[in-house]
């Protein structure tokens, strides 16, 4: 079965993860854009020139060393493909543009879910731009276990 028909990506589908160094540094970004379409203002966005796309229906693909993490791709997406990932002082860090109401706010625990939309744990919001400074997309990074974020896809706000 292919991703398309089962709605989601499997862990061998999911592209080259950077390593835990460059983790460590900084914000980067991670592309789960495997369909290929004719879509690319992730590409125009970046003006490090960290994402390759050979023409417009090939699928993006990140240079983390050349990433900086500035969000610029994340916030234009409009497959909310693309997640910003970060170790730091032994916990994990992933943003999610997140397009639901209400819009969780920092200091918020939030239930986490995997690509499946299952239950994988708890984590805190730790940064929000709200959605009327993104074209009514909102990002949204929580906390959570470092073993999870390649895992944590989606948040559920706790109400
Ligand atoms: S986070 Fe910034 S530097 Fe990194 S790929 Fe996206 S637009 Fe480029
Ligand atoms: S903008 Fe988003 S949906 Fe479009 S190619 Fe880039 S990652 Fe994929």
């Amino acid at each position: 079965m292919s991703f398309i028909q089962r709605g989601y990506l499997e862990e061998d589908e999911l592209p080259p993860k950077p390593s835990e160094e460059r983790l460590k540094k900084r914000n980067v970004a991670y592309i789960e854009c495997p369909q290929e379409i004719p879509c690319s203002p992730c590409v125009e966005s970046c003006k490090y020139d960290a994402i390759e796309m050979k023409n417009i229906n090939d699928t993006p693909k990140v240079d983390y060393e050349k990433c900086t993490g500035c969000m610029r791709c994340i916030k234009v997406c409009p497959g909310l493909a693309i997640f910003m990932l970060r170790l730091r002082n032994g916990r994990g860090y992933v943003t999610i543009a997140y397009e639901f109401l209400p819009t969780p706010k920092k200091g918020d625990t939030v239930t986490l879910l995997n690509r499946r939309g299952e239950v994988v744990g708890e984590g805190v919001v730790t940064w929000v731009l709200p959605p009327e400074r993104n074209e009514k997309t909102a990002l949204v990074t929580v906390e959570v276990d470092p073993a999870l974020i390649y895992e944590v896809r989606a948040i559920k706000v706790n109400v």
